[in-house]
């Protein structure tokens, strides 16, 4: 295929996409297709010769398409949104065609300026202090590994990657068990080691690190001669929504002088709303954040905003430059990816500002605050059908319930039956997880199309499956 060709597929990709988006609430939610399906319908090996996009495409339809959980799908209650809004499709459209690297700033001035600019409108956006400053990570993930590398490195005085970690102190990392599997990861990757990721008790309602047992774990690690380095905090953690007390753990932080970075990946979107951002109070004391837009706000994935008060000293963890990447002359220019773990980086802040300037904050946030009304008023009917009950009360939209009929004796193993029998019909889709080592059922509301409607056919059929379970 060569760009003469291009028009004519490009348009007809787009007729595609807009009927796939029209229609896409009458197909099933998760894919129905068996493990192997899709793998066996396709050839063994790759075409020497070039192959017709006509045939491409078809089969794109005939097999790929069988294989697909529609994450845009306005019924997808489970795990937290992937939301792709046309806008920002259209802006990645944009960022494919022109394919830029935009790791230095002169190699796309305008995607290193652009990106300075929305974030900062971003963290406008989010009521952020001046003195928080933005780049786009690959993901959560990357974000919350530069901060740890970040934490590490100042701890040990910047000896960590240049000695490598055996001849020094170990180093110390404090969360809870809220907190994403990102965390751990992070933690392994810096070599740190996950017996050195302090785990911290929670309690009350919202699950959150208890503070006097965190400055005591501190204070205990630093006589028994370890190096505290920093604090994990999260809003909306990914299980139930725990969310720590922010104002608390950063005077903890403070006190010893520890680095605090704070998880709000979902979360964080809901903080351009005014009203909730109670939540994250004591969050303008962090020194570094990440949220993603694309789990409710729809700038879709992937690219994560982290905000940081020190560019120094994450420059100073991160940054290389060899002469093929000096830019010489340039002094004073942003490169970002000394910001970041991977020199690559997408010209991802395209398609933020497409979505910022094509709906308007207000639109955003009065989808947020529906998704949240919307899920409080599922909540309390299901907690009101009788054979159910809450679990975990909503965290902004997100809530876990369970079936608890009388005179079963695996409630567990009944609900597990239940998530499987949503997720076959097709109509809805959800998640599970555990709460205090009990099975409950995870339901979100994110999904830009979502209407009130859609959430309240969840409780039909939800109730409806429940009944036709042998128990
Ligand atoms: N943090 C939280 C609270 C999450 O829910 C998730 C993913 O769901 C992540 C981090 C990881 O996000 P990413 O896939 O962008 O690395």
């Amino acid at each position: 295929m060569n760009w003469d060709e291009f028009a004519p597929w490009g348009k007809r990709a787009a007729e595609w996409a807009q009927d796939y988006h029209l229609s896409k609430s009458e197909r099933p939610v998760r894919a129905q297709t068996e493990p192997g399906e899709v793998l066996n319908a396709l050839p063994d090996s790759p075409p020497d010769l070039p192959e017709d996009m006509e045939q491409v495409f078809d089969d794109f339809e005939k097999i790929i398409m069988p294989g697909i959980t529609h994450w845009q799908h306005p019924r997808f209650f489970a795990y937290f949104c992937n939301n792709a809004t046309p806008a920002s499709v259209l802006a990645e459209y944009m960022i494919a065609n022109l394919s830029v690297q935009s790791m230095l700033w002169q190699t796309s001035p305008a995607a290193t300026e652009l990106e300075t600019r929305v974030l900062d409108w971003l963290r406008l956006a989010l009521g952020l202090p001046a003195g928080f400053h933005g780049v786009i990570q690959d993901s959560a993930s990357g974000a919350t590994l530069a901060a740890v590398l970040t934490m590490r490195e100042r701890a040990l005085n910047w000896r960590g990657n240049k000695e490598g970690l055996a001849g020094l102190r170990p180093v110390r990392v404090y969360a809870s068990r809220e907190v994403h599997t990102s965390i751990d990861r992070a933690i392994w990757i810096a070599g740190i080691g996950e017996a050195n990721l302090v785990r911290i008790p929670v309690k009350g309602a919202n699950r959150m690190m208890d503070t006097a047992a965190l400055d005591a774990a501190i204070k205990a690690d630093i006589v028994a001669g370890y190096q505290p380095a920093g604090i994990i905090a999260c809003v909306g953690g990914t299980g139930v929504g725990a969310s720590d007390d922010i104002a608390a753990v950063s005077a903890v932080a403070r006190k010893h002088q520890l680095y605090l970075h704070v998880d709000a990946a979902w979360a964080g979107n809901a903080m351009i709303c005014s009203e909730f951002r109670a939540l994250w109070e004591g969050v303008d004391r962090a020194d570094s954040i990440v949220f993603n837009p694309y789990k409710w706000i729809g700038g879709q994935f992937d690219g994560s905003v982290h905000f940081i008060r020190s560019p120094e000293d994450l420059t100073r963890t991160l940054a290389i430059s060899p002469e093929y990447l000096k830019t010489h002359g340039r002094d004073g220019v942003i490169n970002y990816s000394e910001w970041s773990i991977s020199l690559g980086r997408r010209f991802r802040a395209l398609k933020l500002w497409f979505l910022i300037r094509a709906y308007g904050l207000d639109a955003l946030r009065t989808r947020i605050r529906n998704h949240v009304g919307w899920s409080v008023s599922l909540h309390d009917k299901i907690s009101a059908t009788p054979d159910f009950e809450s679990v975990t009360p909503p965290f902004l939209s997100l809530f876990s319930f369970r079936y608890a009929p009388g005179g079963v004796d695996d409630l567990d193993a009944l609900n597990q039956r239940l998530v499987d029998g949503i997720n076959d019909d097709g109509r809805i889709y959800l998640t599970q997880t555990r709460v205090d080592g009990k099975f409950a059922i995870r339901f979100q509301v994110g999904q830009a199309d979502t209407t009130e409607q859609d959430v309240m056919m969840a409780h039909d059929v939800i109730t409806q499956i429940a009944k036709g379970l042998e128990r």
